[in-house]
């Protein structure tokens, strides 16, 4: 058996997005956390998604693991690749997103791919090559503030030039406009005049299905999870993928039911006050945590009492930003975050151990650190719960039953996710 879709995402929650959208299009998916072993299994599945830690590194370094992810997508067959990277082109001044495409291209022996970030229904569409968040062009949306990639240039075009010496071109809308096979012939021309990289035009869910159907035959297409979502229905139409009746369709789930939450997001905060209302919880203070192992006891004695009646139990980090600001004024921003994510990464290696079976984290880098203490690396992505967060399934060692897990980034979910995750698990 071979899979019909590799990709190689440059982050954790974007390679989840990505794998959410093609379960939802009809394709079965594994999300696998960095390159693989040659033994991994993927005859049950029509896609993979490789997911690394390339977005902010160096590029050399996000080359080399982009290149080797390519080698072990191109040995499971796989007839088309994606690379995956953020709808709002998250990268820094070198890169990675020019030097890891140029690389795959090289690779691959292609002398042309697109770059299609859009994600319409998330309110990220391009325009002129210019990218907007919701109203906004992207300098303007908040990303020219992010830590890490600072977004300062809206124009697409100009931004993949600084990072790659191949002349950049544009799949502008008048062009999708009429249709696939006039925006096939539009790329053919760019081609000849050497043009490797085009950004794409894409104000909504036509011009995704436009630039997919363009696209069919370019073994490399590169963008954010929107483009993931036209995919699948042009691989049916190729007869590469066949009609799959529950493409998310994972094992039942069993065990007890826990939260771990280390997210402070806004969204986050207003879940886990909604689901105190109903359900015990235990807070986890990074101040008591710097003191030693007493509160870590205290939750892990507190978690095991309340999981007797099945859960759902929460344990939780999360504060309002004052308290967030005084633990790190006294403790620093990093070791005030290693704290926590420590500690809840130790609860849920115990607490898995001992029968917890359905687990929901909140939080990015918390989640990162969750699956790292339990040593994961592969999750087949089942039903969405709520936009962008899936249930998902991994199989562990120390448990017989896959355990049910859900990795909430922090301002996704409705306000009673921690809750109705629970009810929608078959
Ligand atoms: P989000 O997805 O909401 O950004 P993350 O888990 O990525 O959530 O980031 C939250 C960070 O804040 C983590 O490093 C976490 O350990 C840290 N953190 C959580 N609770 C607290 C707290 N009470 N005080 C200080 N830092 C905290």
């Amino acid at each position: 058996m071979t899979i019909v879709l590799g990709a190689i995402a440059d982050d954790f929650t974007g390679a989840t997005d990505l794998a959410n959208n093609l379960v939802r299009s009809g394709m079965r998916c594994l999300q696998v956390i960095g390159v693989p072993g040659p033994e991994l299994d993927v005859s049950e599945v029509d896609a993979v998604v490789v997911a690394l830690k390339s977005r902010s590194c160096p590029a050399d370094e996000a080359v080399a693991d982009s290149l080797a992810a390519l080698a072990w997508l191109q040995a499971q067959g796989a007839r088309q690749f994606f690379f995956k990277y953020c709808s709002t082109f998250d990268s820094t001044a070198r890169g990675n997103i020019g030097p890891v495409a140029d690389a795959l291209m090289e690779r691959l022996g292609v002398t042309q791919t697109v770059m299609v970030p859009a994600f319409p229904v998330n309110g990220r569409t391009v325009y002129q090559g210019h990218l907007f968040v919701g109203d906004r062009l992207l300098n303007d949306s908040g990303m020219q503030h992010h830590p890490l990639t600072p977004m300062t240039d809206a124009d697409l075009v100009r931004v993949l030039a600084s990072q790659t010496p191949h002349p950049v071109g544009l799949a502008p809308r008048s062009v999708l406009d009429h249709g696939a096979e006039t925006t096939r012939q539009h790329l053919a021309a760019l081609a000849e005049q050497g043009v490797r990289h085009v950004i794409c035009d894409t104000l909504d869910e036509h011009d995704l299905d436009v630039l997919a159907e363009a696209c069919e035959a370019m073994p490399l297409v590169t963008g954010g999870s929107g483009l993931g979502q036209a995919l699948p229905d042009r691989y049916r139409r190729l007869g590469w993928l066949d009609e799959i009746a529950e493409p998310g369709r994972l094992q039942p789930a069993s065990g007890s039911a826990l939260v771990l939450s280390g997210s402070c997001s806004r969204a986050t905060l207003a879940q886990v006050a909604h689901f105190l209302a109903q359900h015990p919880g235990f807070a986890l203070d990074p101040l008591a945590l710097a003191e030693g192992g007493a509160q870590l006891e205290a939750a892990l004695d507190f978690a095991r009492e309340a999981l007797k009646s099945g859960g759902p139990v929460l344990v939780y980090a999360s504060a309002d930003p004052e308290k967030v600001k005084a633990a790190q004024a006294r403790l620093g921003v990093e070791h005030a975050g290693q704290l926590v994510e420590r500690a809840l990464g130790q609860l849920a290696a115990t607490l898995v151990n001992e029968g917890v079976g359905r687990l929901v984290v909140a939080g990015g880098e918390t989640s990162g650190a969750v699956v790292s203490a339990l040593k994961l690396n592969t999750l087949r992505i089942g039903e969405q719960i709520d936009p962008g967060v899936p249930w998902t399934q991994a199989h562990l060692e120390s448990r017989e039953a896959p355990l049910s897990l859900a990795l909430k980034s922090g301002n996704f979910g409705g306000v009673d996710f921690f809750t109705r995750a629970f009810e929608v698990l078959p």
